[in-house]
């Protein structure tokens, strides 16, 4: 039999955070110590040679990995996080959801002008979330060489808004 891929850890539940939907569930992906490892170091295939002086993950799930992938590269690790999470002073970015509007936030001291970061989140959507981190990370000076992800939703267009704005996107599977 052919060894598990990244997608065969992820689960899908149904009617999930409202009915209708297909949550994909990353946390059977993250118990795995295979499954986790692999997802790793496939986000980090995707930028191999780059140079990377920080990783910036996207709240939650995105702290995970990006945690795990910051260790790996020996770089510093910063969150992005929703609105009044963060304890210091904040710059913000609000995007659009499909009802409504969030806001997330990183601190304003978190980057240096001219440092080079990869934002890395668990999956991409219609890119809204992403496009906010890429927003917040430049308005601090910071270069944000490309976005990794583990799930790509095609069909929910994130790839096409990111890469029409100029960013490298690196994905380990999709779902319909
Ligand atoms: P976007 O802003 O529409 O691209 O949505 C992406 C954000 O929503 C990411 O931070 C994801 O963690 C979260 N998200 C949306 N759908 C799912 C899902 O099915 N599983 C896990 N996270 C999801």
């Amino acid at each position: 039999m052919n060894p598990k891929t990244v997608k065969d850890y992820i689960r899908s539940i149904h009617d999930f955070p409202h009915e209708g939907i297909i949550f994909r569930d990353v946390t059977t992906l993250f118990a795995d110590a295979r499954g986790f490892r692999m997802a790793v170091d496939q986000l980090l295939h995707g930028f191999a040679g780059a140079r990377i002086d920080k990783v910036a993950g996207l709240e939650a799930r995105g702290f995970i990995l990006g945690g795990a992938v910051a260790h790996q590269l020996s770089t510093g690790f910063v969150p992005i996080r929703k609105k009044g999470k963060l304890p210091g002073a904040v710059i913000s970015e609000a995007y659009e959801l499909e009802y409504g509007e969030a806001v997330m936030e990183i601190h304003d001291d978190a980057l240096q002008p001219g440092e080079r970061v990869l934002i890395v989140d668990d999956l991409l959507a219609t890119g809204g979330t992403a496009e906010a981190g890429i927003k917040l990370c430049t308005r601090l000076g910071a270069e944000v060489i490309g976005c990794a992800f583990v799930i790509d939703l095609p069909e929910l267009g994130g790839r096409k808004r990111l890469e029409e704005m100029g960013m490298p996107i690196h994905t380990l599977t999709q779902f319909e």
